[in-house]
């Protein structure tokens, strides 16, 4: 018997037909003899529709009350599934964030876990009862107040529900197969990965993978729980996002030592660039520009400092950012371009971000010429670059983001013998 965390998404409970379904499916892994605890999100575009219906009777909602608001999301689908099983003859329980014991800081629509006190799920276990919590809601002790986890927070609801039961498995659905070597949607040859490590998983999940979430897989990292994402509309096995040292029984033998040199390549189109021109090439400009930067909010990700012409001394500094955070910055830096001195901005949000990810990298040299020479063959120009140990990104032409990532997916010999298969899936 093992004590199986289950996770559906909003498109997994889309309706009463998709409830059933999904209710079927947790009733079989209760019948097949383990404890299941389900960590279940709101229907469909529920939590769009209930933002929307917000920013309609005003237009910056008060956090507390929005936080009201999305919860109820899915106080509606942890019922229904209750019911839905209880009419297949088996004793389910619903519980909310706070109940279940999910404990988070104060911030409103962005709460992080802090801490998870289960009582009331072992005693309902205990009791043999399936258990159902209400995915991306908690509760903070000071404010008494509920909060929740941020857009997409049922997946870290489901992996610190799995962590805090000392679960054997959180199994993610949702309606792909699984973790794929790019999106099938921009690269058809891309395949279902069997398995993939958790810290290149957190780099796919960085640089642009949606399947699942960043703070899911950081919290499964730190706590050792093992993921499978697998998909709602299918019984075949999906992927698992391990950690090879912990989970040895599924890696297979030899390639416990021997990583894949690459597991993946990830795609983003949701940076944009902006460059300072003009910088006067003295100590302590970078510090000043980038310190405006990050009080206005806006989260850097790549930058790169050309060398100063001579006859001016002067330099340019392009960094990019998430679009959304763009005006913000730039509003902030104009606001100062006396003070720090430079001649001007310029704000470019049609660029795209390709990334190449494997902890074989390491070990394995040559990993970073193959990707620039297949780039070079199709003849795309590279805008930026950066690394870090187990991942090289570049900075392209958004127009030009498909083409390459299926040209360097070939390249590094990641291509299936088939299409895939693509589901209109959101991995939602
Ligand atoms: N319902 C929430 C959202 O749509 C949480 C989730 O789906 O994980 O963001
Ligand atoms: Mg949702």
């Amino acid at each position: 018997m093992a004590l199986i965390v289950q996770k559906y998404g909003g498109s997994s409970v889309a309706d009463a037909e998709s409830i059933k379904r999904v209710a079927k499916r947790i009733v079989d892994a209760r019948r097949a003899g383990h404890e299941v605890v389900v960590a279940v999100s709101a229907m469909g575009d529920t939590t769009d529709e209930l933002l929307d219906l917000a920013q309609q009777v005003a237009p910056i909602p008060a956090p507390r009350e929005l936080d009201m608001l999305l919860s109820s999301g899915e106080r509606i689908s942890m019922a229904l599934l209750a019911m839905a099983i209880h009419s297949m003859g088996f004793e389910a329980r619903s519980f909310t964030g706070s109940q279940a014991g999910m404990i988070t800081d104060a911030t409103h629509g962005a709460a992080r876990i802090v801490d998870v006190t289960p009582i009331r799920l072992r005693e309902a276990l205990d009791e043999g009862a399936i258990v159902i919590v209400a995915g991306f809601q908690g509760f903070n002790r000071d404010t008494r107040d509920i909060t929740t986890l941020g857009r997409g927070g049922s997946d870290t609801t489901a992996v610190a529900l799995a962590a805090a039961l000392s679960a054997d498995v959180c199994e993610i659905y949702s309606d792909v197969d699984g973790i794929f070597t790019a999106d099938p949607r921009v690269v058809p040859k891309a395949r279902k990965l069997s398995r993939v490590s958790s810290e290149e998983m957190l780099e796919l999940a960085a640089n642009g993978a949606k399947v699942l979430y960043i703070r899911a897989v950081e919290y499964a990292r730190r706590h050792g729980v093992l993921i499978h994402a697998r998909s709602t509309f299918s019984s075949s096995e999906g992927t698992w996002v391990l950690d090879r040292s912990r989970h040895h029984e599924l890696v297979p033998e030899g390639e416990e030592m021997e990583e894949p040199i690459v597991a993946g390549v990830a795609t983003d189109l949701s940076q944009a660039k902006i460059t300072v021109i003009g910088v006067p090439d003295v100590p302590g400009k970078a510090a000043d520009i980038f310190k405006i930067v990050a009080k206005s909010g806006a989260n850097v990700d790549m930058i790169v400092q050309n060398v100063s012409a001579a006859a001016t001394s002067r330099t340019d500094i392009s960094f990019t950012l998430p679009k959304t955070d763009a005006t913000t910055a730039l509003k902030a830096l104009a606001a100062e371009q006396s003070e720090v001195g430079f001649e001007n901005l310029v704000h470019d949000d049609q660029i795209g971000k390709l990334s190449v990810v494997g902890a074989g990298m390491r070990t394995h040299s040559g990993v970073s010429a193959t990707l620039f020479e297949a780039l070079s063959l199709t003849g795309v120009n590279i805008e930026m670059i950066s690394t870090s140990e187990i991942r090289i990104s570049v900075v392209l032409r958004g127009d030009d983001l498909a083409e390459a990532a299926r040209v360097v997916h070939t390249a590094y010999g990641l291509d299936g013998d088939t299409d895939a298969t693509v589901h209109a899936g959101t991995g939602r």
